[in-house]
């Protein structure tokens, strides 16, 4: 349905932009908090079967909460999963930065 798309697309906006500004070097309190939202998606996120598959892929690979561009490259890998899974194009991770926090250069 409808909404489960534009709650995808808020999600991801929120989810990309909040990892392309996470601290290169997080302090302990923010990598908990970090961990505290990621974990708490397959729990709370209200697309129950969204939700489910999250939770698997996040079995497979847990979140990588060390630094900024490892967090980007790990968010930028399981929204792969989904693409792939939904049959859309994959996504270029070299491009994260570009995309949700620089700006095309020009
Ligand atoms: P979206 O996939 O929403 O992407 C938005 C924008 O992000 C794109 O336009 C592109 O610029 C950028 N982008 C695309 N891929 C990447 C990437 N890998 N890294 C960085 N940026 C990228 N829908 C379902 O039908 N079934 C599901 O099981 C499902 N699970 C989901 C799980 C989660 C955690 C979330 C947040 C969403 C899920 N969705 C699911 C929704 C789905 O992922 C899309 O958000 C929705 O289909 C709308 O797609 P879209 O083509 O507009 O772009």
């Amino acid at each position: 349905p409808a909404d489960v798309e534009q709650l995808g697309r808020a999600t991801w906006t929120f989810l990309h932009t909040t990892a392309a500004y996470y601290p290169e070097r997080p302090s302990p309190a923010q990598r908990t908090h970090m961990l505290g939202l990621l974990n708490s998606l397959p729990v709370l996120y209200p697309c129950s079967h969204c939700a489910s598959h999250l939770g698997e892929c996040m079995k497979a690979n847990p979140p990588d909460v060390t630094g900024r561009g490892s967090l980007s490259r790990w968010l930028c890998e399981r929204h792969n999963e989904v693409n792939e899974m939904l049959g859309k194009e994959k996504f270029d991770c070299a491009k994260t930065d570009e995309r949700w926090k620089d700006g095309p250069a020009d």
